[in-house]
């Protein structure tokens, strides 16, 4: 196996056990294809770990294992082992009668740079995000069928920055098929999921625990849900008890699905309005009193350069939402911009209470849910965060 030797004095992010290695950390970039394992030495020739290796950019090694003792990590035992491994960890902590949808590996939170796969009852739909782990395709397809699951669906990213040139492609890579469109169910609630053209993997499975805590404070409410895509939080507030909910969208393919949940989980038509519009347009036109706001909009900051314009949004949406909501009612409200950090959002939160000139207590904070895990060693994996507020 060839070796990436690391500059002396720049082993620091290494010993922290960081996933990336920098090309400025480098001694020497060996010969070696864009996705080949490499071996990670120090300058002494001490064995640092095993990692992806991607010559030509930024980052040009992602580590999977931090080792000092030589690991034999081209074989289909050792990936078969990493994947046995974060099954556990779901069967123990996410998987039960009442919920079988969740992501099973989340990447560096995961020690598996490059691979995301997402469980929707008995299918998993991966994302391949470097060479690195397409070119172990077979050992992650077989890793999958060894701890139980039918059938594997590849749905690549749209093109982005970390993207090492791999190609964009839908479809099974399991040898049998399944179904494009499933039916899962997540703390008792049942949704339909499109896994070909949903959004994501084709549901915000991060969002469990905080639609799960919605419930606390639906009972015989009126519900406002915006940015609803499927109805989520809808379905949620509905099952607690809510009176009537309301579900903003601006996709026509969301409302529809919320359509069909609503139906699967019969919930009386009379219960529910969806809303196939701007939430913007939405909020400053609507006259209903609402006792719960969701606010969960997609990453206005997808770069560091957009951060004040984002914030901007933030505060905006907010602040509508404080001037809308009735006394003692309850806003949720969520950032999944991971260049806004949990500070600066709190802050945006803030100065649209302050703006709004009401009362405003923290009831909650919340993250993404566990099974899209936080590396300690790689805080960049952070990104949903998440107040529930009472507005007095
Ligand atoms: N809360 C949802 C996930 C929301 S994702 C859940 O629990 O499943 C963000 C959603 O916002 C997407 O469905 C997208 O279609 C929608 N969206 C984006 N911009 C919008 C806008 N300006 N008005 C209405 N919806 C919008």
């Amino acid at each position: 196996m060839k070796k990436l030797i690391i500059n002396k004095g720049r082993e620091r992010s290494l010993i922290n056990r960081h996933p990336w290695i920098y090309s400025g950390a480098v001694k020497e970039l060996p010969e070696a294809e864009i996705g080949e394992i490499l071996a990670v030495y120090s300058f002494d020739n001490r064995l640092i770990g095993y990692g992806f290796y991607a010559p030509g950019t930024q980052i040009v090694c992602r580590v999977f294992e931090y080792t000092s003792t030589e690991t034999d990590v081209n074989t289909q035992e050792y990936w078969t082992e990493k994947i046995k491994k974060a099954f556990e960890i779901r069967k123990k902590f996410i998987i039960s009668e009442k919920t079988n949808a969740f992501r099973l590996i989340n990447a560096e939170g995961d020690f598996f740079p490059g691979l995301i796969a997402d469980v929707y009852d008995n299918t998993v739909v991966v994302q391949m995000l470097i060479k690195g782990t397409e070119n172990i395709k077979d050992y992650i397809i077989n890793g999958l069928l060894s701890v139980g699951y039918k059938y594997v669906y590849l749905k690549s990213k749209e093109v982005s920055g970390r993207l090492e040139g791999v190609e964009t492609l839908k479809g099974w890579i399991s040898e049998k098929e399944g179904k494009t469109e499933i039916e899962i169910i997540e703390n008792g609630v049942k949704f339909i999921v499109d896994i070909e053209t949903g959004q994501k993997t084709g549901f915000f499975l991060d969002q469990r625990d905080a639609r799960q805590l919605i419930k606390q404070y639906s009972k015989d409410a009126t519900v406002l849900n915006t940015f609803s895509y499927s109805g989520g939080f809808s379905l949620y507030a509905l099952d607690a008890g809510a009176k009537l909910v309301h579900s903003v969208d601006s996709s026509k393919i969301a409302v529809d699905l919320i359509e069909q949940n609503l139906k699967i989980n019969n919930i009386e038509p009379e219960r529910h309005a969806s809303f196939a519009e701007d939430v913007f347009k939405f909020l400053k036109t609507t006259e209903t009193k609402y006792d719960v706001i969701v606010l969960d909009p997609p990453a206005f900051a997808k770069t560091a350069k957009a951060v004040k314009n984002a914030a901007r949004g933030y505060k905006e949406l907010n602040l509508i939402a404080f001037r809308k909501i009735k006394p003692g009612g309850i806003v949720f409200t969520f950032s999944c911009s991971q260049k806004i950090d949990r500070d600066l959002f709190r802050k945006i939160i803030f100065a649209a209470a302050a703006d709004a000139k009401r009362n405003v207590r923290i009831l909650h904070q919340t993250t993404q849910a566990p099974d899209h895990s936080i590396n300690i060693y790689h805080p960049e994996n952070e990104y949903l965060k998440g107040l529930v507020l009472l507005v007095e």
